[in-house]
């Protein structure tokens, strides 16, 4: 298809270009219409996974905590059962083996309880201890008792928990961590003399001021006590042992981030991250923002005083949703969140997706939708394209064609002629040619008509003419044998027949003129006598020439004796006449006049034989002269 102004745009193009538009506005508004669509349901079906997730993530941390508790609920409960029982001196003198003097000023554990080795009350391993003050017989019966609950109720909760100890007031620690890489040489070898925990948090909260209702705690995250790299965070949770009133000391376990952090759960759903947000603002993972155990990472943690603008925007979403679950668009944060609240560490769990990632499913719909319609356009622009030119362009060029071939057998007319450079469409061009074919048709057909026209007089003057040849005589002018016929049988019919009367006149020895002066001087002769004699008669007498060189008038008088006269005074005009038939000598002509009296039921015939009856005896009396007729019947 060539290509073509709009002026000049075929109708095939015009309709595939029309179709193609009102296709492509209805892809535009189905598209569009998708693309909300998608987005609504993939908002609802984001939501709902979000909020699933955070839910399956704070379970799945709440049931450790909630595992915690109950470990460290039946520490506490065996711890009181073993200190109602057994022997002071014995536990002392068992106290001073196994934990005993370092001759710095402090106790620590043996390896043995460590490394693992038969005791009095059976195999024990993993366990270290430091114990500063010199403790009464009291507290080492208490010691001894935790060392035996620690690593009874330690083993039993390994390796969900790795670690479980119990310090007290004095800065006595006795620790079940078989697990751990640095085996507690920190406790059982390092820790200075001096060491007084008692101000650390994981102390500090255990207090009956701290923590009145004596119920399970856990700390903030801290850097663990051994750790001077400051790398390793741990939050360690705590419940406190009292006895008659009186703090005694706490049960402890520690929970390190990177174990915390290393559940798969923690990767969250495709495209979605999972943030772990603590109560006092730290950032407790975030992909992005947090790897666990690497150098220079931690300074980002703090969110109370980060100034990463995504990460104050982050804490301040927190602190304005943290009172109730949450499931929605955070706008601030260019997400969708969903975010609840573990209580026990008091940890926020959010679960989030960026708002691009939703609009990337719905924009890859539309994008398909897009495709699919540029698809169908082209298609449907290629089918229209040659439906029409079969069913409407070809036929509509036949009938251009044929109509240009019509009106080429036509003459061309002087205004209308075909324009090739017109523009406009088939239908446009072919109604021009029709105009042209019609302007040409009604032209032609005027001018058929002027010719018709023009041919219908000149047949009508030659039908008057034939008319005149046929009744007129052509050298006198005066109607002839036929016509005098028609006339006087007309004029028979029509008048009072009594008082016609028929003439019959005949020149004298006109042969004698013809032999002496010729034919043409005969034939002047002819038509002079004709005219004199038609002078003479009145106008409405019938006058004219019946043969050769005779007349016949019919004349209407009130006798015979009026009709004898008229007829005299014509005879007697024409003989007076002198005329010159040489073009010198005057000659006189006579004529003879045979008369027949009308009647009524007369006929021409029976007229016209009394009157050349009575001719015929004017000849035979001498010419130049009249004679009566008889009438003759019939
Ligand atoms: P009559 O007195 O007995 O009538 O003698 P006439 O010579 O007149 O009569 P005739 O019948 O013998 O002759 C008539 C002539 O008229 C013969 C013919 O040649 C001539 N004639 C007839 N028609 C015409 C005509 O149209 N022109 C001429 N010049 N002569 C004619
Ligand atoms: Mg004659
Ligand atoms: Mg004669």
């Amino acid at each position: 298809m060539a290509l073509q102004g709009p002026r000049n745009r075929s109708i095939a193009a015009r309709a595939t270009l029309l179709l193609s538009l009102v296709i492509g506005l209805i892809f535009v508004a189905a598209g569009v219409s998708v693309y909300f669509d998608i987005r609504e349901q993939t908002l609802s079906q984001t939501l709902v996974q979000l909020d699933s997730y955070s839910g399956q993530v704070s379970a799945l941390q709440e049931s450790r905590f909630a595992r915690l508790g109950a470990a460290h609920r039946n520490a506490r409960a065996l711890l009181l059962a073993e200190l109602a029982s057994g022997d002071s001196n014995e536990n002392a003198r068992l106290f001073n083996r196994l934990f005993p003097s370092d001759g710095r000023g402090a106790r620590r554990s043996i390896d043995l309880l460590f490394d693992g080795g038969q005791t009095p009350f059976g195999f024990v391993r993993g366990v270290g201890a430091f114990v500063r003050a010199e403790p009464d017989m009291q507290e080492k019966s208490l010691l001894l008792a935790a060392t035996r609950v620690a690593h009874a109720v330690g083993e039993g909760v390994r390796p969900d928990l790795k670690s479980l100890y119990f310090f007290t007031p004095d800065n006595a620690l006795i620790m079940f961590a078989p697990d751990r890489k640095d085996q507690l040489r920190f406790y059982r070898k390092t820790a200075p003399p001096s060491l007084d925990f008692q101000g650390e948090t994981f102390a500090r909260i255990s207090t009956p001021q701290a923590n009145p209702r004596r119920e399970t705690r856990c700390t903030p995250l801290v850097h663990i006590l051994y750790d001077r790299t400051g790398r390793t965070w741990t939050t360690g949770c705590m419940t406190p042992v009292d006895v008659g009133g009186r703090h005694i000391g706490t049960w402890g376990t520690s929970l390190l981030l990177e174990d915390l952090l290393g559940a798969t759960e923690l990767d969250g759903p495709p495209g979605a991250d999972v943030v772990l947000v603590s109560t006092e603002g730290m950032l407790i993972r975030h992909p992005r923002y947090t790897r666990q155990s690497r150098a220079g990472a931690e300074k980002l943690l703090d969110l109370t005083a980060t100034r990463d603008p995504a990460l104050q925007a982050l804490w301040a979403f927190v602190q304005r949703h943290g009172s109730a679950p949450f499931v929605g668009r955070a706008r601030g944060l260019h997400a969708y969140v969903a975010m609840r609240r573990i209580p026990t560490p008091g940890w926020y769990v959010m679960v989030m997706q960026d708002e691009s990632v939703l609009r990337a499913a719905a924009t890859r719909a539309l994008i398909r939708v897009g495709i699919t319609a540029a698809l169908c356009l082209v298609i449907q622009a290629v089918v229209v394209a040659l439906l029409l030119r079969r069913y409407v362009r070809q036929p509509l060029k036949r009938l251009a064609e044929q109509t240009r071939d019509l009106t080429s057998r036509i003459e061309p007319g002087p205004v209308a002629d075909f324009d090739d450079d017109l523009g406009g469409d088939e239908v446009q061009r072919l109604a021009h040619d029709f105009a042209v074919m019609s302007t040409r048709l009604t032209e032609a057909h005027e001018g058929l008509e002027r010719q018709v026209a023009k041919r219908t007089e000149q047949l009508r003057e030659a039908n008057a003419e034939l008319a005149r040849l046929a009744d007129f005589d052509a050298l006198t002018s005066l109607p002839n044998r036929r016509r005098m016929i028609r006339d006087i049988e007309a004029r028979l019919a029509s008048s009072d027949a009594s008082s016609l009367y028929m003439l019959l006149l005949d020149i004298d020895f006109f042969k004698h003129v013809n032999d002496t002066y010729g034919h043409l001087a005969g034939d002047r002769l002819l038509a002079d006598v004709a005219a004199d004699a038609r002078a003479v008669l009145h106008p409405d007498d019938l006058f004219g020439r019946i043969g050769g060189e005779e007349f016949m008038a019919m004349i209407e008088a009130e006798s015979l004796g009026e009709a004898w006269e008229r007829t005299e005074h014509l005879r007697e005009t024409l003989a007076g006449r002198r005329r010159k038939l040489d073009g010198s000598s005057d000659v006189a002509v006579t004529v003879s006049i045979g008369i027949a009296a009308a009647f009524p039921g007369a006929s021409f015939s029976a007229l016209y034989a009394t009157a050349d009856a009575a001719l015929y005896d004017a000849k035979r009396n001498g010419r130049n002269q009249c004679s009566f007729g008889d009438a003759v019947v019939d």
